[in-house]
């Protein structure tokens, strides 16, 4: 198919201490982006990085003005990093990839096809991963299942390696105004037409994960809080077969009385109270995540403070927030 010559594609990178790596990343993504022929801008989001990562990408955009960035005030988190980038990206594709190049360059020029072909969503969903480890995958795999199940979007096997079209980064970040965000599972939410492109996890370019066991767990319950109230339902659930089981012991008790048995089982009590109980206490946990997500919502902070600034024209800082 002929390329048009002037379409305008952006690309989106969170970094946090990806210095070691970055400049190596941007340098394959511009090559990458300069074979297909197309109008290009690469958006590095600094989400607070303490290893110079930003200065780099400075001096390296200070030779191509192509290359921007913005610096987050702190460590904000990805999804905050991939939402300042959608919103000053000006391409009618904008593409979000990672910046350790775990997310392959090379397959670009095929999202590219994949689009120009009437796609307003490209995913780039992972077809192995090399670089982690085998608790990870599990881990990864049983919480997409349990997510794509429970709250009704596709996210098997998805990453945060995709092309959007401009209706669609529209869409996400003008009109979807929730505070704790989980960009995969939205991509899906909004809709539109979707292709994929399967692709293998390469193993980490250089530095390592910047995923703590902490931030995975928020990602976590952010993203099930976010698209499912099934955790409330269970909880009510139980509630029911508890009560249920309270009465018909109660029952059989008061029947044996009657009978002239006395009621006796000083254990089954205690067992019966302390499950009573966990279940209780997790109960109002799991109502409390809620509540403390419907909390972050109506502080309404800002997702992020940018810092400092490259490649973007002087005095629009509104379009930064
Ligand atoms: N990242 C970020 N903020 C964070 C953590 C990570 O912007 O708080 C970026 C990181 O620089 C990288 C991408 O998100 O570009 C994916 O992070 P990483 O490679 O550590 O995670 P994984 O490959 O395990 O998903
Ligand atoms: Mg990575």
């Amino acid at each position: 198919m002929d390329l048009e010559r002037t379409d305008f594609v952006s690309v989106v990178v969170p970094a946090h201490n990806e210095a070691e790596g970055i400049v190596g990343t941007l340098k394959e993504i511009a090559r990458v982006l300069a074979s297909c022929g197309v109008k290009w801008e690469i958006i590095v989001v600094d989400d607070g990085s303490r290893d110079g990562t930003f200065d780099r990408v400075r001096d390296l955009a200070a030779r191509e003005g192509r290359i921007k960035a913005l610096r987050f005030s702190r460590n904000f988190g990805k999804e905050s990093a991939i939402l300042a980038g959608l919103r000053v990206a000006r391409g009618q594709a904008v593409i979000t990839m990672d910046a350790d190049l775990q997310h392959p360059p090379r397959l670009i020029p095929l999202m590219l096809e994949a689009w120009r072909e009437g796609s307003r969503v490209v995913d780039g969903v992972k077809k192995n991963r090399a670089g982690d480890g085998i608790a990870a995958r599990l881990r990864a795999k049983a919480f997409n299942a349990v997510l794509s199940k429970m709250g009704g979007i596709n996210i098997h096997d998805s990453s945060d390696f995709k092309l959007l079209d401009r209706v669609v980064v529209d869409a996400l970040a003008n009109q979807v105004p929730e505070r704790r965000r989980f960009y995969r599972g939205l991509a899906d939410w909004v809709g539109y037409s979707h292709a994929s492109i399967p692709f293998d996890v390469e193993p980490r370019a250089q530095g390592v994960g910047k995923w703590s066991l902490l931030k995975l767990i928020e990602l976590a319950t952010t993203a099930t809080v976010s698209f499912t109230s099934a955790p409330l339902r269970i909880v009510t659930l139980l509630g029911l077969l508890t009560l249920v089981f309270g009465f018909s012991v109660g029952t059989e008790a008061l029947i044996g009385w009657f009978r002239g048995r006395a009621v006796s089982g000083f254990t089954t009590t205690i067992s019966t109270l302390l499950i009573l109980g966990s279940f209780i206490m997790i109960s109002l946990g799991i109502i409390g995540e809620y509540i403390a997500k419907i909390y972050d919502e109506i502080k309404a902070r800002p997702y992020y403070l940018v810092e400092d600034s490259v490649g973007f024209s002087p005095g629009k800082s509104e379009d930064f927030v």
